[in-house]
């Protein structure tokens, strides 16, 4: 069997590591940690911070690295608690600080590109290509209202794991995208890596509930895939389709339902006013809902995120 190499370490029963790794041609470093148990098993890596102002998963991937050990897991435990560390030293918001650009929108990365595009190379050749499944923690930006929920991509050929790694999160509503570019989950999901996003706390806050549900979600998928011992929970949830409005104008925002508010098609969903209060944009529920996330600031801006709301699948 081909030996694994994990950010050029190799996986060794037993060996707990604690590393930065360079990203050649930048000055970026990743921080890393790698747990690998007595027992051979999967290799499971979880990421946070690659919108680095989303801080509850962060700071659940810390602590959770400090809490696995060795001797508790079968298989190896590969944490990035920081994936965007210069854009979290610089307090932008979610943008690598080097190039302004989306992390979560240029993978698979490019060796030759800017800053970004060779962190998200960095991150899926030395990281998630070697991972026999993925966990990716984000939240609501700076900007975002958010309730929890995650992702999976259908039509991949690891889709029936990555939808028993979705059963383990303790949310109400799961969305099987069909979003197959720019992000690390989707490319992973398509190389055939098992993969789920999940989507916890809001508006770059943390508190310890969600910090504390993040760590017993990501334990209860270790279960699921047999790296930590014990039974795992099911928890049933509701399918979403996905669908998002961006703005058309720049300007200011006045949304009328609250993330995690239903809605009927028809409704009210917002409004963009000018600086005089003269109205630009009103928008209009096309069909029935529910708000996943949305745009919380007063400014807004042309293109960028406006509501993102889920559509129930009934099978
Ligand atoms: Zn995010």
């Amino acid at each position: 069997m081909e030996k694994k190499m994990i950010a050029g370490h190799d996986i060794k029963p037993g060996k707990n590591i604690t590393d930065h790794i360079h990203v050649e041609g930048t000055e970026l470093h990743v921080p890393h940690v790698m747990i690998c148990g007595k027992e051979d098993g999967p290799t499971v890596l979880i990421t946070a911070g690659i919108h680095n102002a989303e801080y509850v998963g962060i700071q659940a991937a810390i602590e959770l690295s400090n809490e696995l050990e060795p001797e508790q897991i079968r298989g190896n435990v590969v944490i990035v608690p920081l994936a965007n560390r210069s854009g979290f030293e610089n307090r932008t918001m979610s943008m690598v600080f080097e190039d302004g650009k989306n992390l979560n929108r240029v993978f698979p990365g490019d060796k030759e590109g800017s800053e970004a595009d060779k962190l998200a190379h960095l991150l899926f050749d030395s990281f998630i290509k070697n991972a026999d499944a993925y966990i990716d923690l984000h939240s609501g930006d700076g900007f975002e209202s958010l309730i929890p929920f995650a992702y999976y991509l259908g039509d991949t050929p690891s889709e029936d794991i990555s939808k028993k790694m979705i059963d383990c999160i303790n949310t109400q509503y799961y969305v099987r995208s069909k979003c197959r570019t720019g992000g690390a989950y989707n490319l992973a999901s398509i190389h055939g890596i098992p993969s789920v996003l999940i989507e916890r706390g809001e508006m770059s806050l943390f508190n310890r509930a969600e910090i504390e549900a993040d760590k017993s979600d990501i334990r209860n998928i270790l279960t699921m895939l047999g790296v930590l011992p014990g039974t795992h929970h099911i928890y049933p949830k509701q399918a979403l389709t996905e669908f998002d409005e961006t703005a058309p104008f720049t300007g200011c925002w006045y949304p009328e339902k609250k993330a995690g508010e239903r809605f009927n098609k028809g409704e009210k969903l917002g409004e963009i006013r000018d600086y005089f209060g003269k109205s630009l944009y009103t928008a209009f529920a096309p069909q029935e809902g529910v708000i996943l996330y949305q745009c919380s600031s007063l400014n807004i801006i042309k293109d960028g995120p406006m509501i993102a709301y889920g559509v129930p699948i009934f099978d």
